[in-house]
């Protein structure tokens, strides 16, 4: 979708800070950090949101959280981190293109809220 943001990202005419990358899934920091290290994971094909995951396209999903994992441990985030997406309107979800947020480098807040 040309006016998604971070389709842009994938495509490279928004530049982003590159954590990972394979052909199905990119990881890139932040640009509004929330935590000492704070990353995005994103599909490359356009899903609207998690509300949107069906069999059709649930692969790429399970890809992504077989390769949060390894990002982490490359960053050195031996005593945990948070996963977390944001879905449509009460859920604060700004950019309308599936991705999950990986937090961490210092101690979370219990809240989830
Ligand atoms: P949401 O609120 O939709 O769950 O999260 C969107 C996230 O994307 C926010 O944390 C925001 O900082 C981040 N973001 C928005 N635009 C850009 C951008 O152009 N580059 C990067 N790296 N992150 C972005
Ligand atoms: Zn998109």
């Amino acid at each position: 979708m040309s006016d998604c943001i971070f389709c842009q990202i994938v495509s490279g005419s928004i530049p982003s800070s590159k954590l990972y990358e394979d052909d199905q899934i990119l990881a890139f920091r932040d640009i509004n950090p929330q935590a000492v290290v704070h990353f995005i994971v994103i599909p490359k094909q356009h899903i609207d949101s998690a509300d949107r995951i069906d069999a059709s396209n649930s692969a790429v999903v399970a890809r992504i959280f077989e390769q949060i994992p390894q990002i982490c441990a490359q960053l050195g985030l031996r005593d945990g981190y948070r996963v977390l997406t944001n879905v449509g309107k009460h859920g604060a979800q700004s950019v309308k293109h599936l991705h999950f947020h990986v937090l961490g480098g210092e101690q979370l807040s219990e809240r989830l809220k």
